[in-house]
């Protein structure tokens, strides 16, 4: 269970404050595309995530995509939001989150990554060693290839509601 566990659980990526990220020494957001920056059927981004990702720019915390989508689909989702990315990040294995900490000269430790799924996002996540946050599917009506994963992941979220470990949380660390 520990591979599927997030760090933290918050209601939406938006909750995630620069002061917070800086108080936990960390500096790079790194996070899934569709249904955690974007909803699958909004792919110009929201008014809200316009706003998060200036405050994020303004407080000098990196915003990174990695997504495993293909490199045409995720730049197409991210033009003229200016967000460096990582396509076929191959989540759950660990390699794209890698390629990104990489990239970015961070340690491990300085980074987060953030998504809507445990079994793609969070185990891809705890596997690169980051801290992992679990966000709410921005739309619980989810594109047909997500519905298998969706399935195993209904089993493993009962399992921690039961556990009393699932709850989505108004910020990290709150
Ligand atoms: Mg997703």
């Amino acid at each position: 269970m520990a591979l599927v566990t997030p760090t933290w659980m918050v209601k939406a990526i938006y909750n995630i404050r620069p002061a917070t990220l800086k108080r936990l020494g960390i500096q790079a957001v790194l996070t899934d595309l569709d249904n955690t920056l974007i909803a699958w059927n909004n792919p110009e981004g929201t008014v809200q995530l316009r706003q998060w990702l200036e405050e994020m720019h303004v407080a000098g915390i990196t915003v990174m995509v990695v997504s495993n989508n293909s490199n045409d689909r995720v730049g197409k989702a991210l033009a003229g939001m200016e967000l460096p990315y990582v396509a076929r990040a191959l989540k759950p294995l660990p390699v794209g989150i890698a390629r990104a900490v990489h990239r970015l000269k961070l340690d491990r430790r300085a980074c987060i990554m953030v998504g809507d799924q445990l079994l793609t996002d969070m185990v891809a996540g705890n596997l690169a060693g980051v801290r992992t946050v679990l966000v709410k599917p921005l739309i619980s009506t989810d594109q047909w290839n997500t519905l298998p994963n969706r399935f195993v992941e209904g089993f493993i979220k009962r399992h921690m509601k039961r556990k009393g470990t699932f709850k989505y949380m108004e910020d990290i660390d709150d």
